[in-house]
């Protein structure tokens, strides 16, 4: 399975300006890589602008939220053909920071079969915020998984990201990262529940990314360690130098 690496900048940069030029030194270093899918997430306020600027194939795009709705008096919402039209073929759903502003797993399956639909890709973010010891945070993961992908179908589970994003580990630094064989506990966990839900030979095709802290420290261990598919990296992606770094590796894994 080709890698994946997702570069989530948030609500960053400030202006268009530095996400252009954020976006050229990531573009030059991805038309290098043969072995790694580089997928940019800016805010929806630069994202056609981005994409306009793009000549190339070696770069996507992906939106980082999308409303189910396909259109009308929903201020404030951006629908998944209104992000297909200006280029992005990978949506994030259900990040842990859309979720802490009250979105649920009934919003987030709309969103996952509305992205569906019109065949672009959901990343469907999961992951706890907490562990205990009696294990109640895989049944929250369990949950999640489920209910979000709720009504997707054999063939259409083949075109879904699974993003796993333990909340504890996000914005850290390395040090309270997921470690490499806890990831590789994870991705076991996450394909046993998806086998529940799917044929084994399909479960197989889905990608499972890892999300939290990622950098270039330890994106190689989680990579082999953990055996993921590619990550969803946060603050790194905002350095060129570290985000570049983490493709370099991805690549050559
Ligand atoms: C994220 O929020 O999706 C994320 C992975 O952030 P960070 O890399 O900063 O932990």
């Amino acid at each position: 399975m080709r890698k994946l690496v997702v570069a989530n900048w948030k609500m960053n940069p400030a202006s268009v300006k530095e996400a252009l030029d954020l976006f050229d030194k990531v573009k030059k270093k991805a038309s290098t890589l043969k072995n790694v899918d580089t997928i940019l997430a800016p805010p929806f306020a630069f994202l056609g602008e981005l994409t306009c600027n793009y000549s190339g194939s070696k770069v996507s795009f992906a939106s980082q939220d999308v409303f189910w709705e396909e259109g009308g008096s929903y201020t404030g919402e951006v629908s998944v053909s209104q992000i297909k039209s200006i280029g992005a073929t990978y949506g994030i759903v259900g990040h842990s920071e859309r979720r802490a502003l009250g979105e649920t797993d009934v919003d987030v399956n709309k969103k996952v079969l509305a992205l569906i639909k019109e065949k672009v890709t959901p990343i469907l973010c999961i992951g706890e915020s907490s562990r205990d010891e009696h294990g109640e945070y895989l049944n929250f993961l369990q949950k999640e998984i489920t209910e979000g992908l709720k009504s997707v179908s054999k063939n259409d589970i083949k075109r879904v990201v699974i993003a796993y994003e333990p909340i504890w580990a996000i914005g850290k630094s390395v040090r309270d990262a997921m470690k490499p064989d806890e990831m590789h506990e994870m991705k076991i966990f996450i394909q046993k529940t998806l086998s529940e839900l799917y044929e084994r030979s399909v479960v197989s095709k889905v990608p499972i990314i890892y999300g939290g802290s990622v950098e270039p420290d330890n994106a190689r261990a989680l990579l082999e360690g953990g055996e993921v598919d590619g990550f969803l990296v946060g603050h790194a992606s905002l350095s060129v130098t570290e985000f570049n770094e983490i493709l370099t590796i991805v690549n050559r894994a």
